[in-house]
């Protein structure tokens, strides 16, 4: 293990995500600032009181997710919960470092290339706003046999909306709550769409359009950025990485 100073790694990493190439809705990169030499990092997908009690728990330097803080609509003042998890990470001089679309994109660390990785998906061309939806291959088989496919390679249940029966060698997917880029996929000419969330207008538009919907959860598909971006981070500055998941059915 050795010790890599903050903004080496944080310079690294926004080169690396290409992270000036994405208008977002969080910062990315550095959101709160601690210790100034890092060793020791917990990855997660969203920032929670639990991840941070975790992280000091193990007296890590720095907490590394997919969901930060500061996000556009959210209220500007620090009070409450907000308040709560900034005075820990504050108090125990842990960094918080959050990466959202540049993350969801990477081509190689990124949550749609993980998932496609997970479920045995190809990727042909990327489309939607800032190249964020994949579209490819899966595997020719029934609509039933890639839902439970998808439940075994995720551990969780998906919702599928769609005729068991239909056959999907086609499919696109964008991790998390996407399930509007949905008319997007269908214009695409896929079998299937894959996200992580579903809205209650989706089922209609896939029964009318023929397009299976298939809700494999937010958390879940969102897992698998964050692992692989701690995993490069090891190889490339030999740090101690641990995950920590917490079970989260949305
Ligand atoms: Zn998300």
């Amino acid at each position: 293990m050795e010790m890599v100073q903050i903004n080496k790694l944080i310079d690294y990493s926004a080169q690396f995500l290409n992270v000036g190439a994405f208008r977002d809705y969080c910062p990315n990169g550095l959101q709160v600032e601690g210790r100034k030499e890092i060793q020791k990092v917990i990855a997660g997908v969203s920032a929670s009181k639990a991840l941070i009690e975790e992280a000091i728990k193990q007296d890590a330097d720095l907490i590394l997710v997919h969901h930060g803080y500061f996000w556009k609509n959210e209220e500007a003042v620090i009070t409450g919960m907000k308040r709560e998890r900034i005075r820990l990470l504050l108090a125990h001089n842990i960094n918080l470092v959050a990466y959202h679309l540049p993350l969801d994109a990477h081509p190689d660390v990124g949550n749609n290339a993980m998932l496609a990785k997970q479920l045995g998906f190809t990727t042909q061309y990327t489309c939607a706003e800032q190249n964020i939806m994949h579209v490819g291959a899966c595997e020719l088989q029934r609509l039933d046999v890639l839902g439970n496919r998808i439940e075994l390679a995720l551990a969780r249940k998906p919702l599928v909306i769609g005729n068991p029966n239909q056959n999907i060698s086609k499919v696109a997917w964008c991790t998390g709550g996407a399930q509007g880029y949905f008319s997007e996929a269908i214009k695409q000419g896929v079998d299937a769409f894959v996200t992580g969330e579903i809205s209650e207008q989706m089922v209609d538009m896939a029964h009318e359009s023929g397009v299976a919907f298939i809700s494999a959860g937010h958390y879940a598909t969102e897992k698998y950025g964050v692992a692989a971006l701690a995993k490069h981070w090891e190889a490339q500055f030999n740090l101690s990485i641990n995950l920590f998941y917490t079970d989260n059915p949305v």
